[in-house]
């Protein structure tokens, strides 16, 4: 069989087991739309509301203050533009303050307001390591911010931002704040009352759940303006039927990532590390992006003097490596990272960003072979071209 090693859990990770099989009866014989009256009706509703506690009880809230979507985009689209709505409507301002390493769907979200709109965006700076500073969030919150937003783990460089120094922030001046936890969910603490947060957006497909199921976390009191009109479900929030089996999967997967999270934590940061020192030891003219502590578990990214990222995944996937460029989203377009420059990296050696993201399957002959390969692909390139 041909040699296949899955680094890119930032991208999506594989159904488990267990979730697939928990999404299996909402297919076949529960297959029922949960807003009716009879008897198959109630039987998906009774799922809905199964998978809609044990979520809440994870996350530290009440059921009534999750809405389920269509994945981490849907959610983090509905949790900006639904704010800012209100907001717009009631007249209360149209001030954003974001931070420069957000996903694109945060941040296309926030520039299309600001041009449709008329909004206006403070993009917080970040360090050398690509993290916030709580000092900057107070300086630029004004009378008029109706939002904040800043990602909780960083898809490109892996850096852990200070959410609950950031939320705590937020707090004094009374201003929702919204997190992208999307990368936080296999390995980080959850609770939305210790981060202090609003909004919290997640994605199944990134715990070992399915494709196409998000949620929001709307704080009980934080009003906002539906992104979809139909029907009144998710209590009017999101208009649609739930997609059930996808939704019972994601609650599966996430109790399963939330219940290990300490020793899964604790695999993928020693399995990490050793592949970051191996390389920057055997690699010459490597180094790492982002924090060499303050990153998520299992997350490695790097920059190659001289070598552009396109070719170096090329020559990675002839050797069975799937690993991917900072942004999954941004495979194909050869420009720098955004996140990179804003780090203050070179734009030259921006251009090398690449990322290795670890796992549940990833075992450390994994990384053995990575180490023993990349040395080699990387002088070849560097001689050849
Ligand atoms: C993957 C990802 C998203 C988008 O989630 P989808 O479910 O794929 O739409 C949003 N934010 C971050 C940080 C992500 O990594």
């Amino acid at each position: 069989m041909k040699k296949q090693i899955y680094l890119d859990h930032a991208a999506t990770t594989p159904v488990r087991e267990e979730v697939f099989s928990a999404m299996e009866p909402w297919f076949s014989s529960h297959f029922g739309n949960p807003s009716g009256v009879h008897q198959v009706s109630r039987k998906a509703a009774a799922g809905l509301s199964q998978a809609r506690r044990k979520i809440a009880k994870i996350l530290d809230c009440t059921p009534g203050e999750l809405i389920f979507t269509s994945g981490g985009t849907e959610s983090d689209n509905l949790a900006i533009r639904g704010v800012a709505w209100k907001a717009l409507l009631d007249n209360r301002g149209k001030h954003i303050i974001t931070s420069a390493v957000e996903h694109y769907a945060v941040e296309k979200t926030i520039s299309q307001l600001c041009e449709l709109h008329g909004f206006e965006q403070t993009v917080l700076p970040v360090d050398s390591k690509g993290a916030v500073d709580p000092k900057d969030l107070r300086e630029a919150i004004r009378p008029d911010t109706i939002l904040i937003s800043i990602v909780y783990a960083s898809s490109e460089v892996g850096t852990i931002q200070p959410i609950a120094e950031l939320s705590a922030v937020a707090a004094e001046f009374n201003t929702p704040f919204h997190v992208d936890a999307v990368q936080a969910g296999v390995c980080q603490d959850i609770s939305v009352k210790r981060l202090g947060v609003d909004l919290l957006t997640l994605s199944a497909h990134k715990v070992y759940g399915p494709k196409g199921a998000g949620l929001l976390y709307l704080k009980q009191g934080i009003e906002l303006i539906s992104q979809t009109t139909g029907g009144s479900h998710e209590k009017n929030h999101r208009a649609g039927t739930e997609n059930i089996p996808a939704i019972a999967g994601f609650a599966t997967a996430l109790e399963l990532a939330q219940n290990r999270k300490e020793e899964e934590s604790k695999r993928l940061t020693e399995l990490g590390r050793y592949l970051i020192d191996s390389v920057l030891k055997k690699v010459p003219n490597s180094y790492l992006t982002g924090s060499p502590e303050n990153r998520s578990p299992g997350h490695v990214s790097f920059v190659f003097e001289g070598i552009k990222a396109d070719t170096l995944l090329m020559h990675l996937d002839m050797a069975g490596i799937c690993a991917s460029s900072g942004s999954a989203c941004a495979t194909g377009s050869p420009e720098a990272s955004g996140v990179l420059l804003a780090m203050g990296l070179d734009a030259e050696l921006s251009m090398g960003a690449i990322r290795f993201t670890l796992g549940l399957s990833t075992k450390k002959e994994d990384i053995d072979y990575v180490i023993q390969v990349l040395p080699d692909i990387i002088q070849k390139i560097r001689t050849n071209y």
